[in-house]
């Protein structure tokens, strides 16, 4: 029988190529241990998949839908360009996704309480939720400017019971809030697990967010093969930490002639500090425990990076996405700031969908590539989440009559 790339990556040690792996300071080391086997166990437990799935189905709303963007489709007078809209996941976003599961695991192995970082505050605002659901207590970390930018999220956070903790040091984005959770979950490893947000940090949870994410694509192979009787020629997802991304990917990896994007933010710039397009510029690095492809500034630290949709805003990426893209089987695109609000009031005016600002630098590409191909062929776009978090920071910064 043919082995499908999914059930041989990563490898037991958490290694896809020469990324990933597991690099934590001793304390941590019995704990992500712990994890790892509990999720290797309980990945095939028939009660854990049959409350996964009870979860997803009446209290999440899946499967969420694929729609056929029909007036951006016309607009853009190229391929056919279909929607995979977790913007209708409950919260807004694919993170329930991971969140759900991850809680059921936190309980399953004992814990009382979850602590995340987040960046939009989608991730905080999923765990959050997550956590009320299952009865369990809530810290989530985030940075100063974030908390400034993305108020609606740390509101709703605080509604849904959970602690929010500012991180306050450096550029007080999501690497700070990464940090800040690292620092104060190790002080508490014996009653508390660390939810990480995306397909980021030590081994096991690439695997795991992946695993939990590939829901996504297992979906939307069904559905699309409804609308058009045969698979998309190309898939396009938004990368920060790379969850979505490596979500919608995961099913169709093992089908080479269909086209994978991951699409970075170009933001204002080229230079350092003006992006946040990992994969492009970046260099092979360690932080938050793993081994990837990472942005540094001129002393090897984590550099300075921007980027209007701030859950994309992060100098690493998923390690699975660095060796995707080492060995040729995804592609790399490139959205900036203006070229994604452009997609925000596009995708809002011909379709009646507000994007996330992460999701609309998806939509962008998209739209660039869907110019360049004949109109039989058909693009898949995972819109990872809504817009309603950023209406006021847009409107404010980017007014409609500008356009
Ligand atoms: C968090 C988030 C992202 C970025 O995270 P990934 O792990 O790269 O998917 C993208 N879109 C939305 C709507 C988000 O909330």
């Amino acid at each position: 029988m043919m082995s499908s790339y999914l059930e041989n990556t990563p490898d037991k040690n958490g290694y896809f190529g020469k990324f990933g792996g597991s690099f934590i300071p001793p304390v941590l080391e019995k704990p992500f241990e712990d994890i790892k086997n509990a999720y290797e166990k309980i990945k095939k437990d028939p009660q854990f998949i049959e409350d996964l799935k009870y979860v997803r189905k009446h209290y999440q709303g899946r499967p969420t839908p694929i729609s056929f963007a029909k007036n951006l489709t016309q607009h853009c007078a190229g391929a056919k360009i279909y929607l995979k809209r977790e913007d209708l996941n409950h919260t807004g976003a694919h993170k329930l996704n991971h969140c759900m599961a991850e809680v059921i695991l936190a309980k399953h192995m004992g814990f009382k309480k979850v602590i995340a970082e987040t960046g939009a505050g989608q991730h905080g605002v999923a765990l959050a939720t997550a956590a009320a659901y299952f009865g369990l207590e809530c810290e989530i970390h985030m940075g100063e400017v974030d908390i400034k930018k993305e108020h609606p999220n740390v509101t709703r956070m605080k509604i849904l019971g959970a602690k929010v903790i500012p991180a306050t040091h450096g550029l007080k984005t999501l690497k700070e809030a990464v940090d800040s959770a690292f620092e104060s979950y190790i002080n508490q490893v014996d009653t508390a697990i660390y939810c990480i947000g995306s397909v980021v940090g030590p081994h096991p949870f690439p695997m795991m967010v992946r695993d939990f994410q590939s829901i996504m694509s297992l979906e939307a192979k069904e559905q699309f093969l409804e609308h058009e009787k045969k698979l998309p020629d190309n898939v396009i997802a938004c990368i920060g930490g790379g969850s979505n991304a490596m979500g919608i990917f995961a099913h169709f990896i093992d089908e080479e002639d269909i086209e994978l994007y991951g699409v970075e933010p170009m933001g204002k710039g080229e230079n350092i500090g003006e992006h946040s397009a990992t994969l492009s510029y970046g260099e092979e690095g360690i932080m938050h425990g793993f081994n990837s492809i990472m942005l540094k500034d001129a002393k090897g630290e984590p550099a300075p990076v921007h980027s209007i949709g701030s859950g994309i805003d992060y100098p690493s990426v998923g390690p699975e996405h660095a060796y995707l893209k080492e060995i040729g089987r995804t592609k790399v695109g490139l959205c900036t700031d203006e070229e994604a609000i452009t997609a925000f009031y596009k995708l809002s005016q011909l379709e009646g969908i507000i994007p996330a600002l992460e999701s609309a630098h998806a939509v962008a590409f998209a739209m660039k590539l869907a110019k360049t191909l004949p109109k039989d062929k058909t693009i898949l776009v995972n819109l990872s989440g809504r817009g309603d978090k950023d209406i006021d920071f847009v409107i404010e910064n980017y007014p409609l009559e500008k356009l």
